[in-house]
Parts: structure tokens; sequence; C-alpha cells
């Protein structure tokens, strides 16, 4: 089958790779209908994380089940089904609390690399959510975001505790940021502020339900968030980013007793401890529990009630995938979408 494989930082090559198998009774085959590269996938290609060795890339996926290990009862060839980055038995106290994605048998899909013709997927039962049928072509998309962003970007509303009522703030406007904002609409945020300084996802953000942009960044940002907020900052803060600048501009513009959702994969993030505590912010985040919240993501898109396939505003075909991440690391794409 032909994959993704990143041999440096900034080369990225389509290759043939074998095709998986097997392993455990508990993995599942898929062939993916679609893919697309994470904001997560530019840490290693603008060398912030190291590339030791050729990795095969990427961990979002939706797709149809082609075989099936002895022990999977839930899951069945031919079945349309969405899954997220981290493989998940979905039966433990862990995943029962919802934190699926720090299971105690969790599997990074990312090590398997689901940018590729064919994947095997861990823990199949636990993992994959089926659609009710076979979904049109123009839902792939939609469905293709709740793997990864659209999961992501909720997670961080509802760490932010956004509800009815709330004011949310937004730092970041990649596909995380721009989703955040939809779930903090669909949510019932009564204002939602995007803090974005390029025009096209200003107005995606707009479209997805933002009430105000703030296009300063930094103790900038932060003074026109106060400034919003009649002094006090907002009630939910959601953190897209990952950076020391990010996570300090999402905590400063929390209000006290008020909830930042932190989704940006923390790198060389330091909190300062006595500004944390007199601050009296709530903190939450992680690597997103997607899988929590897939069938209920999967129910609104299979009804049209949101379209999250919107961030992705380019298109290519897999062999095509080197154009796609340098597209993303110049922002010239919010998300590049892989097709098969
Ligand atoms: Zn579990």
């Amino acid at each position: 089958m032909r994959g993704v494989v990143m041999h440096a930082p900034g080369d990225v090559r389509v290759e043939d790779r074998d095709d998986p198998t097997i392993i455990a009774p508990t993995d599942a085959i898929i062939r993916v209908s679609a893919t697309c590269i994470c904001g997560s996938d530019l840490w290693p290609y603008r060398g912030i994380e190291h590339v030791h060795e050729p990795a095969a890339m990427g961990h979002e996926y939706v797709g149809i089940v082609e075989e099936v290990g002895s022990e999977v009862q839930n899951i069945t060839p031919g079945q349309f089904v969405v899954g997220s980055f981290f493989a998940s038995d979905n039966t433990c106290e862990i995943c029962q609390a919802g934190y699926h994605s720090s299971c105690i048998h969790r599997v990074g899909v990312g090590s398997i690399g689901t940018q590729a013709q064919l994947a095997r997927i861990p823990l199949a039962d636990g993992t994959l959510v089926a659609t009710p049928e076979l979904p049109p072509a123009d839902l792939i998309p939609t469905l293709l975001a709740a793997s990864d962003v659209l999961g992501t970007g909720w997670f961080g509303a509802v760490a932010a505790e956004a509800g009815p009522g709330k004011t949310v703030a937004v730092v970041g406007d990649g596909a995380v940021g721009l989703l955040a904002v939809l779930a903090a609409k669909q949510l019932g945020a009564q204002r939602i502020i995007a803090m974005s300084r390029h025009e096209p996802r200003q107005k995606l953000a707009r479209e997805y339900g933002a009430t105000d942009i703030v296009e300063e960044r930094g103790d900038a940002g932060v003074a026109k968030i106060k400034e919003l907020t009649g002094g006090l900052g907002a009630h939910s803060v959601i953190e897209a980013v990952g950076t020391q600048e990010s996570m300090m501009q999402a905590i400063r513009s929390t209000r006290p007793g008020g909830h930042v959702g932190y989704l940006g994969v923390a790198h060389n993030v330091q909190l300062p401890g006595e500004e944390l505590f007199f601050s009296h912010v709530h903190l939450h985040g992680g690597p997103a529990p997607v899988r929590r919240f897939l069938p209920e993501l999967i129910d609104l898109i299979w009804r049209r009630k949101i379209n999250p396939g919107k961030v992705f505003d380019l298109t290519l075909p897999l062999e095509q995938a080197a154009e796609g991440y340098k597209a993303m690391d110049e922002r010239r794409a919010i998300k590049t979408l892989l097709t098969l």
C-alpha cells in the first residue's frame, strides 16, 4: 500500500509500505476513505519534535472495515467507521469516566500511521464507532473532522465549561480553535470571542458562531478580552496552540472562578505557581478523549446540524501529501484533507 513517511523535518514522502495485518484478535483493518494532516504533525515537520528514524504519519481517519480479529464483536466488515488518535478499550474505569485517551490499554494510532491506504486499528470494539449506514460523499470530510479536530475542540469547550450565559474566548485559530468556537456555540454559549488575525479564519469563526474577534495577542490580547468583559475576563477560555504565550494568554484572559480548557500539545510551557495560585482559575485539558464524544458528534453530523468539514480548505490526493504539509506549515491552508 501507499503511505506517508516523514524522514526528517520538512522531508515528507509517500512510499510503498507493507499492508497491515491483524496482530491482536481485537484489531481491525480498515480501508481508509479519507485522512488528513494535523497541526500536531507540524511539530516534527518543523523540527520542534525530533524525527529519529523514518516515521509513518497520520492519526486521523475514517474508512470501511475490511477485516476484524477473532475477538471483535461489535465492528463488522463493510461498516463505515470513525475512530480517534488513541485506541481505547471503552470498558476500563478511566474510559467509563470519559477519559478514553488515558485508557489503561490505550494505543497511540499515530505510531501506526493513518495517512495511508490501509490502517490497523487496535481495540476495534472500543475505538471505532460505525455510522448508521454508508455516508454520502459530502459527509466524509465532516466525519473525518470528528476523528480529531472536532472532538478535540469539543473537549476544550466542555473542559472550559462553555454553556448558556457564558462568555467564551478561544486562543488559536487553527482547525481545533475554529471547531472549539463551533462547540461553544452548540453548547449554548452566549458570547464567543475568537482570537485571530487571519481574515479567512475570522470569517469561518464567525460562521461557526463567534460574536467578537480579537486580533491582539499576548498581553494586548488579554487586555482586549478584559475590556470586552467589564474588566473581569471570560468565564471560559479554550487554549488551542500549546505555547507559553498562548497558555498564559488563556489563563490571564479567564476571570477568577473561570475555567481554561487547554488542547494545544504543550511545548516548553512553564506555569508560574504564584500567579496560578492567585488567579483562582480552573485548568483542565490534555489529549482529548474524542471517543467520549463520537456518538453524539456523528449524530449531529448525520442530521446535518453541524458542518465541521469546512476547516478543510485544501484537498489533495494522498500522493501529494508533501504539498499538503508545506501548505499548512506556511499557513496557506488551515487543514489539508488527503483523498484516497
Ligand atoms: Zn479504557
